[in-house]
Order: structure tokens, then sequence, then C-alpha cells
């Protein structure tokens, strides 16, 4: 048997019916992440020593008969932009090159909890600022399904690494796609849960009003049970909401006959014809499984990129003013003087992506465009957030494409950021609004090279349960088509 080919549940029962050890299943995976992340490289760094002390520990619940926590041996792998306890977290960037945290993030910690055996840290774009992974100061990751192809971005090396079974879970962050779009360029699930759903303690902060932690897996399940895990209220994340976390997998398997799903037109311009086709195609199942589809507008979709890239670099600007060679990881050598010494130290622990959203940043904050750009931003927020509530008051879910584009080759579209930037206009809506979404797999491009297409799933706040839900019935209306 395929130890690395397995969904959570599946590796609890194996656990449970004491067919194979959590320390197995464990290093399994150890072994196919030596095999194939020289070419996928999805990891950054691995937790080989935590991993297999986590994964005794659950055998030792086995041995001595007791019951098994709902994650118990499930191999997680973790995105590098969340902190982990003595575990290097480096967010893809040279400036925190050697920093291991003295704490863990409060999802990690409850994935641990829950029985989860932390496999390592996974590549991302530098800060999470990108759609590509190619923005990492280390390297890029392949996509498992096509190693021409970027896996997505920014949690790209998470993706790739459920993708390829090199993890049968991981953890992401989204502040305008991240676990989305990356979950519809390798062919899996990702989502992102209500904005105070999951708490961000222990996420290096990038824009901390749009910043979420969530799952990646191969079945909806997986991500039901991952996000049940992690979500709830947290004393450190005051941003979290004081609202009980269903049990989203006790309602996964219920009829979607008459739940109504709404397609918003401004979603299918300038889209390409591929990626329209198999969304339609998508749509087709949803009605077949007895949803009643409704055609709806989000007017104001057009305004979203230029609005999420205004508030997004103004927050960052602030984050990352942390990074000053004083606090934390890099400090540049022979300097003369304090001021001298940020500046080396910033030039040199940057990359070129994170210095262009700090001068962005500081510039839409900046005393005389404040009004112009950051302040209308914050107008045009609202007004794609009403967008959804009102859109809402009709429909109990809505589906889009999740990229406008199939996954793009290595180095495309690294020379212009302004078309990386317009390539998440689908995504950048839902963080906005602060509403929950999940991207599931919807068929391959019909031409070679046959790349996955996602399609996106949205809902009211605090409505993860009836989008997972949805989720669950599409998938088991054709399965997730992978390679
Ligand atoms: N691609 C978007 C950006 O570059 C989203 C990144 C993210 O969600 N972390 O900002």
């Amino acid at each position: 048997m395929d130890l690395t080919a397995l969904t959570a549940d599946e590796v609890r029962e194996l656990l449970r019916n004491k067919k194979a050890s959590a320390e197995e299943v464990c290093r399994e995976h150890l072994n196919r992440i030596r095999q194939k992340n020289p070419e996928v490289r999805a990891y950054l760094t691995l937790s080989e020593e935590r991993a297999l002390k986590q994964a005794r520990k659950v055998d030792r619940l086995v041995a001595e008969g007791k019951p098994l926590p709902i994650l118990a041996g499930v191999p997680v792998a973790v995105k590098d932009a969340i902190v982990t306890r003595g575990v290097r977290t480096t967010c893809a960037s040279k400036i925190l090159e050697n920093y291991i945290p003295p704490y863990d993030s409060t999802a990690v910690a409850r994935l641990e909890a829950a029985g989860a055996v932390i496999l390592g840290k996974t590549n991302c774009d530098e800060f999470a600022m990108g759609s590509s992974t190619e923005n990492s100061a280390y390297f890029p990751t392949r996509n498992p399904r096509n190693p021409d192809r970027v896996p997505g971005g920014s949690s790209g090396g998470s993706a790739a690494a459920v993708a390829a079974n090199l993890a049968t879970v991981a953890l992401g962050s989204d502040t305008g796609g991240s676990i989305r779009q990356p979950a519809a360029f390798c062919g899996i699930a990702g989502m992102m849960g209500t904005y105070g759903r999951v708490s961000r303690y222990g996420l290096v902060a990038f824009a901390s009003s749009l910043d979420h932690i969530g799952p990646f897996g191969r079945s909806v399940r997986d991500v039901a049970r991952a996000l049940k895990v992690i979500a709830g209220c947290d004393p450190a994340d005051s941003t979290t909401a004081d609202i009980p976390v269903p049990d989203y997998e006790a309602t996964l398997e219920e009829d979607v006959r008459g739940v109504t799903v709404g397609v918003p037109q401004e979603y299918f311009n300038g889209l390409s014809p591929e990626i329209g086709d198999n969304i339609q195609k998508g749509i087709d199942r949803l009605a077949k499984l007895g949803c009643k589809i409704a055609c709806i507008s989000l007017p104001h979709t057009e305004y979203a990129i230029a609005c999420y890239y205004i508030i997004c670099t103004a927050e960052a600007s602030s984050n990352l003013a942390r990074y000053d060679g004083v606090r934390y990881g890099l400090r540049a050598a022979g300097h003369d003087g304090l001021r001298e010494m940020y500046k080396k130290t910033r030039d040199a622990g940057f990359g070129a992506e994170v210095k262009r959203r700090i001068m962005l940043g500081t510039y839409v904050l900046s005393s005389g465009y404040y009004e112009a750009y950051y302040r209308k931003a914050q107008q045009v927020r609202s007004l794609i957030a009403r967008d959804f509530l009102e859109a809402f008051d009709e429909v109990d879910v809505i589906v889009t494409p999740t990229s406008p584009i199939p996954p793009f080759k290595l180095g495309e579209k690294v020379d212009d950021p302004l078309q990386m930037y317009l390539a998440d206009i689908y995504t950048v809506t839902a963080s906005l609004a602060g509403i929950p979404g999940i991207s599931v797999p919807c068929g391959l491009t019909r031409t070679e090279p046959h790349l996955p297409v996602g399609m996106q799933m949205l809902a009211r706040h605090f409505d993860e349960a009836r989008l997972l839900q949805v989720a669950r019935a599409f998938e088991k209306s054709g399965g997730f088509e992978l390679m």
C-alpha cells in the first residue's frame, strides 16, 4: 500500500486497525520527499526530528488503546510564513534566513494537539507577495502536474507538496488568493475561512486586515477536518471571532438540492476560453445536483485589483518596518551608524517585489496622497463588500473561476508585475469582503498539456459549512479528475 496517497481519514483508520504505525507513515513521506523534492522543490526546511517524535507519541496512544485524536498521524506541511517553534521560519526571505521562532503559531499548535505530524516548512513567495512562488528568495517551486509550469502562489510549496503526495494536508496563507489560486493550479482543494475564523497568531504579517491561514487537501473532507481543528477563537488574536465552530464533517454529505448558486457575470469577461468551458461544465454539474443557478452581478469587481494592491501594500509597508536588522534575522555588516545599518540590511535582505510593495505602500499612505489612494481604496472596499452582501440576499453560494488563466510557464510573468497582479482578479474580491472561499478541481484544460482548472466557491460570512457541503457534492458528482 502507498502510505503517501491516503486521506487523513484513511491514515487514522490504518493506525486504529494497526495496519501501519504513524512512524511508518511519517518515514514513507520523508522517503518520498527525498526522492521527489529535488525536482518539485516544495520544501524549504524539514522538521524530521519533530515529526518522528510526534509520530511515536501517536503510536504510543495506539499501543495503550487510547482514543485517537482526529488528525492522528496525518503528515502535514506548513507554509514557511507560519512560525514553528525551534524550526527555521524564513518566509522565503533572506532577511529571515536564520530565524528560529521561540513559539508555535496557534494553527500549528492546534494541528499537533490533534495528532498531526509536521513534516516541514514549504516554499512560498517572499513574505507571501506573489502568485507563482517565483518570488521566493531561495528557488522557485515547480507544479507537480507539469514541471515547466508554476504551482501558483504565494503558498505554492504547500499546494505542490499535497499534489505530489509529499504531505496529506498542508497549511497555507491567503491574503488575496494565495491558498485558492495554487490549489487551482495544482489540482487540489484549498480553503480560506471567513476573516476571523482562524487565528493568525504566528502568521508572519503581510496585510493584517486581509491575512488568513487555511488548509489544502486532496479531498474536501480533509479540508473540512483540518479547518475544524485550526478554527475558533484565540485570545492571542483579537480579530478571531467568538463564534462556535460547527462540526463541518457532520453536514458534509447533506443533499444540495435547492441550494441557490449565483454566477456573477463580471467574472466571465476576459477569461481564457479553456477555463470558461470547464467552469460552465462545472456549473452544469451543480445544476444536475439540483442546485438552482442564478445569474447575478457584482458591479464593483473591476475596481478590486486596484483597491487590493493599494490596501495590501499600505499594510505591508507598515508591517515590514519591523525588519530593521535590530530585532530579527539579518543584519548587514560594515555599516556606519544606525541609519546606514537599516538601509544596508533592508537592501540586502528584501527582494525586488517586497521592495516594490514597501515603496508603493509608503507612497499611498504619504500625506497628500492618502486621500486620493488609501482612503479611496477603503471606500471602494466597502462597496465591494456590499456587492457580496446584496448578492447573498438572493443566493447561498457564488461560483466563479479561481484564476482567469491556467498555470503559466516558469519565467513567463516574472518581468511583468502588473500582469501577475491582474491575474488575481477573481480571488482578491472575497479577501476584501472577508467572506470564506474554497477552490476545488474542475477538470483539465482541453489542449495539451492538459492543466488543472479550479472552481472557486464563495459563501456568506461564517457559512463555511455550506461551502464545504456544496464542494463535497461537487467532488462526488465528478471526482476531482486528477492526472
Ligand atoms: N497574489 C496576491 C499578492 O501578490 C495574493 C498574495 C497572498 O494571498 N498572499 O498579493
